[in-house]
């Protein structure tokens, strides 16, 4: 088969689209024809060995992308869920079913998380071998390009909003990078939930989106320091909740922008994971911060069904041949444009 590949860490170049050995599937698993993937910020972080935690040692060449969808070609001997022809989408958490986490119903904390694309081969290639458990129905009618390009950033959003942050009717809050993967899903969630929802991006037309996707409040951040619009917007109060998934270059005003006793919800840290905070601001205004990486199985099932029912829209913002695979990284490392980038196998197209 063909696959997205690279044989070491690095810039753009490193990453081909050549044949790789066909995927074998173990009992447990389901092999899936792949009929559109999507890519995430996590892809260029993989890419160039800057995984969430440490350099990882990858078993080299290693397939990256943790989100696709596609039909079921082959089921291992166990699988029962599924069967050949069924629609599937990849939901990228995998956990031990074990640990002490894993059976407290918290698989996201597993002590041995990983991520399919980041941790193990990934999915941006022709077939992939995926574990059942690590698979969504998808229904009949939902494009593949809809049902690829929404488990990875509707759960982590889905997750970091209801479960996390439990973001209730009437509550403001604030998304940053509303034009980003996550983002965007976080503003369509939030105006879901019934909240006031005040967005930040860096141009007019992002900011536009956002409105369309369901923010009440736009601010362009590139204009203005969004903590000082936020408390001027709230006459000094502030929001109940902010999304950040910046890092660094936001960490201190998402906490100025916190009404006290707020909640600031993290799932990344784009621009870097060290940044400076005023610990006087956390305990003086009893601040909470909740950390969050992707979905626990029901919360992926709720949220991708609201999706297949047309609730959420993941937006495409381009879609490109597999082999297109470096254009597809430098849109999403330039930040052109807003929403997803999705690849199709060039045998699909
Ligand atoms: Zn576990």
């Amino acid at each position: 088969m063909k696959a997205v590949q690279f044989a070491e860490h690095g810039r753009r170049d490193v990453l081909e689209y050549d044949d790789f050995d066909d995927p074998e599937i173990d009992r447990d698993e389901v092999l899936v024809d792949v009929k559109a993937a999507a890519l995430n910020h996590l892809d260029v972080f993989t890419r160039m060995g800057l995984g969430a935690l440490s350099r990882l040692e990858l078993e080299m060449p290693h397939i990256p992308g943790s989100d696709a969808a596609g039909v079921v070609a082959e089921v291992g001997e166990d699988v029962e869920r599924f069967e050949p022809g069924d629609g599937v989408a990849v939901s990228a958490g995998l956990s031990c079913g074990h640990c002490e986490h894993c059976r407290d119903g918290n698989p996201t904390i597993c002590t041995e998380f990983q991520i399919i694309g980041e941790h193990v081969r990934g999915v941006h290639s022709e077939q992939a071998a995926v574990p059942a458990e690590n698979l969504v129905p998808v229904p009949e009618g939902v494009d593949w390009e809809t049902a690829a390009a929404a488990p990875l950033v509707f759960q982590t959003a889905w997750r970091m909003l209801v479960t996390r942050a439990e973001l209730r009717p009437g509550e403001s809050i604030l998304v940053l990078g509303a034009s980003g993967g996550v983002g965007h899903a976080a503003v369509q969630i939030a105006d879901y939930i019934g909240a006031e929802v005040y967005a930040t991006a860096s141009t007019e037309e992002k900011l536009a989106y956002a409105a369309d996707l369901g923010a009440d409040h736009t601010i362009n951040y590139d204009e203005t320091n969004f903590a000082d619009a936020i408390a001027e917007a709230t006459d000094g109060r502030g929001v109940d909740v902010v999304v950040d998934h910046i890092g660094k270059a936001t960490w201190r005003d998402s906490l100025d922008s916190l009404v006290k006793g707020g909640r600031v919800v993290t799932c990344g840290a784009t621009t870097g994971r060290d940044p400076e905070t005023d610990l006087n601001s956390i305990f003086w205004n009893q601040l909470e911060i909740y950390g969050s990486t992707m979905g626990a199985p029901g919360e992926v099932d709720d949220v991708l069904e609201l999706v297949w029912e047309g609730a959420f829209e993941p937006q495409i913002r381009e879609t490109l041949p597999m082999s297109e695979i470096g254009r597809a990284h430098e849109i999403i490392e330039e930040r052109e444009g807003f929403g997803k980038v999705v690849v199709v196998p060039d045998s699909e197209l």
